[in-house]
């Protein structure tokens, strides 16, 4: 299934998202949401609705995590264009629910960033409660499926600072979107691209992940319990750059879509 996050008549609603006549569209509202349905989606209430054009719908983030766990430093290229080691352990930070930001919403950068850098990657949402997963039991029924999502970061503020908490930390620094979908299979390859202005500046593959999914989930979840809803971003390919004001980012895979954001000076 695919779900979308939308704004209707000043209400929010999970859309069921389906292909309607070729194009995609809102075709259901779902009455209890995915975090409720904690991994049984079979059990989720939906009414049907007249389908609304999903990219003329007014969407928001299709999610609304207790937590957002991110992985630093997952793809070997990556490490190494910004002279780091290859870490031996995953490296994991937070991003405040505060820096979420809808699909075509404008991400604003702050005055005291010298630069920003967009690092298009793969999300991944928790369907279940995990907590302490052992090595032998298989990670995916805890995925309730894949977005696409823009770790913006403030390269300057990041080297400056030691820790990373402001420099990813920023309002609309943590673009998500435009759905979340389970019928991706990052085990087997998923192509994430990233591209300013239309040209390609990232072109990476969840097959050359330094940590897999599983290896990722099982870590985190020895640290702390995750929580339906929670999202984890799973690291950036090689080719992170600046933008500035004016530019438009936009992360791409299949079977999400494309997360487009156009690029701000903060007023
Ligand atoms: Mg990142």
């Amino acid at each position: 299934m695919k779900y979308c996050r939308f704004q209707q008549n000043s209400q929010t609603h999970y859309g069921l998202v389906e292909s309607v006549a070729g194009r995609e569209a809102i075709v259901r509202i779902l009455l209890t949401s995915p975090e409720e349905a904690g991994g049984d989606m079979e059990s989720l209430r939906t009414r049907r609705i007249e389908p609304i054009a999903l990219d003329e719908a007014t969407l928001l983030a299709p999610v609304r995590p207790s937590k957002i766990v991110c992985v630093g430093r997952n793809y070997r290229e990556h490490a190494a264009e910004l002279g780091n080691e290859v870490p031996t352990e995953p490296l994991l930070f937070f991003k405040p629910a505060s820096s979420l930001l809808a699909p075509g919403g404008t991400i604003l950068r702050p005055r005291i960033a010298e630069r920003t850098d967009y690092e298009g990657e793969l999300g991944i949402v928790i369907a279940k409660r995990c907590h302490r997963l052992p090595d032998d039991e298989d990670t995916r029924p805890y995925i309730l499926g894949y977005t696409c999502v823009n770790d913006f970061t403030a390269r300057d503020l990041q080297n400056k600072d030691g820790q990373w908490t402001r420099a990813k930390g920023f309002d609309t620094f943590y673009p998500v979107g435009p759905v979340v979908t389970e019928s991706l299979d990052p085990w087997t390859g998923i192509q994430v691209e990233t591209r300013v202005n239309g040209e390609v500046r990232q072109s990476g593959n969840t097959k050359d992940f330094i940590f897999s999914l599983g290896i990722v989930l099982r870590y985190i979840s020895q640290i702390m319990t995750l929580e339906p809803g929670d999202l984890i971003a799973t690291g950036t390919p090689k080719g992170v750059g600046p933008v500035v004001a004016g530019d438009v980012v936009e992360v791409a895979i299949d079977g999400v879509g494309v997360l487009r954001n156009p690029v701000a000076d903060e007023a």
